[in-house]
């Protein structure tokens, strides 16, 4: 038997008001959700955990699940730039990068097969991992969930994205007071 994985360092509980801001932020309901992996400064949620199995039978590979508005942009503007192609070819020159990355892909499949297993995605992570780099929304979700060491190219764009935003720093335009204050 593998040795557990420590805790995940911020994971909370995902509440009823977490699971109605979510769905602002997205623009649809987000399923199978287990808690919540890390938060805003404001307490927003910003990386959602999901089962591997959605009640309607799916599988759902993306087990750390970016939502936070802001960070979401920044990773898309990222992407704009060409950094996914770019950060493939380098991993593809580098035996270092590739060992880390590798260890991500590990750690996203042992991760999530603590909530359970879905044959259909059986060493499936996310983010085109161990390979490639394919959606940096998904290795920054799980950089931030883990923390720093874990994800190389979560932990570099976040550097990167940085000077737009950082989860230290809230940039909401819906933070959960303000949809308290609405509710009430
Ligand atoms: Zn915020």
């Amino acid at each position: 038997m593998p040795t557990p994985l420590d805790p995940l360092p911020f994971e909370s509980e995902a509440t009823e008001a977490d699971l109605a801001l979510m769905a602002r932020q997205l623009g649809r309901t987000m399923r199978g959700v287990h808690s919540i992996a890390r938060r805003c400064a404001c307490g927003a949620p910003a990386v959602v955990r999901t089962v591997p199995r959605l009640s309607d039978g799916s599988p759902f590979p993306t087990s750390l699940y970016l939502t936070l508005p802001s960070m979401v942009e920044a990773c898309s503007r990222l992407e704009a730039r060409g950094l996914l192609a770019e950060w493939t070819a380098e991993l593809e020159e580098n035996s270092e990068l590739q060992q880390s990355y590798a260890h991500a892909h590990e750690r996203y499949l042992e991760r999530r097969s603590e909530l359970g297993s879905a044959e259909e995605i059986d060493g499936i992570s996310a983010g085109g991992m161990p390979h490639r780099v394919k959606c940096l929304h998904a290795v920054v979700g799980q950089a931030l969930a883990e923390g720093p060491g874990v994800n190389p190219f979560g932990d570099r764009a976040l550097e990167l994205a940085s000077d737009d935003t950082t989860i230290d720093r809230c940039r909401c335009d819906l933070t959960p007071a303000m949809l308290e204050e609405e509710g009430a």
